[in-house]
């Protein structure tokens, strides 16, 4: 059986983006261009309409979320979180189920797809510094034998630190790089999105 739902997490990933896009836009506006919020709350939305209707293995699920997410998001961020849920997407297959270690490998290649696409590396002051550090912890509690819930819990809990700790970075990739130092002090609008979308995860995880 599985335990994930990520069907549902895409329908609550939406809610808490479109609660939240306002908070998302006021970060991007510091730092970027005041649109993070609304693409993403765009995205979700179309990621939404997109689930199948029928039951179709959690993998096929990502996939079209994911390729929705590419298409109707505007910005960075839409084909690198676009990107990332079709990996994700991918490495899951067609399994009908999903357990803590092969979701673990799905969060990797979300990771890998962000990377290769982005060129991102950890400190650039991205989502990348709210994502790797949600991979590794979840690898950490797999090792320890937790179960999937608590290895995704512990993703977003390191997700949420991630996010945080973007505050003193000065960026080096995306729109704020060109504020040079002006970016520091301010947190990453892409790595509190990652955050939020991880806290969706854990709460329809269980
Ligand atoms: P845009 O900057 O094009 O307006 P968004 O505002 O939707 O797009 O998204 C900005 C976020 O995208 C940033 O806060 C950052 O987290 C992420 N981002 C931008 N460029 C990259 C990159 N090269 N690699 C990883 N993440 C990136
Ligand atoms: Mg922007
Ligand atoms: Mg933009």
């Amino acid at each position: 059986m599985t335990n994930v739902d990520l069907a549902g997490w895409i329908r609550h990933a939406a809610e808490l983006v479109s609660a939240d896009a306002d908070r998302l836009t006021r970060l991007d506006a510091a730092i970027g261009d005041g649109d993070h919020g609304h693409n993403l709350d765009r995205g979700f939305r179309a990621a939404v309409d997109a689930l199948p209707t029928d039951d179709v293995p959690p993998g096929k699920v990502l996939v079209a979320a994911g390729r929705a997410i590419v298409s109707k998001t505007g910005g960075a961020s839409g084909p690198l979180y676009g990107t990332a849920l079709r990996r994700a997407g991918k490495a899951l297959g067609d399994a009908e189920d999903v357990d803590a270690a092969g979701f673990g490998a799905a969060l990797h290649a979300a990771l890998d797809g962000v990377r290769d696409l982005g060129k991102a590396e950890d400190g650039d002051k991205t989502m990348v510094d709210a994502l790797a550090p949600a991979v590794a912890a979840y690898d950490t509690a797999l090792a320890d034998g937790a179960d999937l819930a608590a290895c995704v819990r512990a993703a977003a809990d390191a997700a949420a630190v991630g996010a945080e700790a973007t505050i003193p970075m000065q960026a080096r990739k995306g729109r704020a790089s060109y504020l040079g130092p002006r970016s520091v002090g301010h947190m990453d609008p892409g790595a509190s999105s990652t955050a939020l979308l991880l806290r969706a995860l854990s709460d329809t995880t269980g």
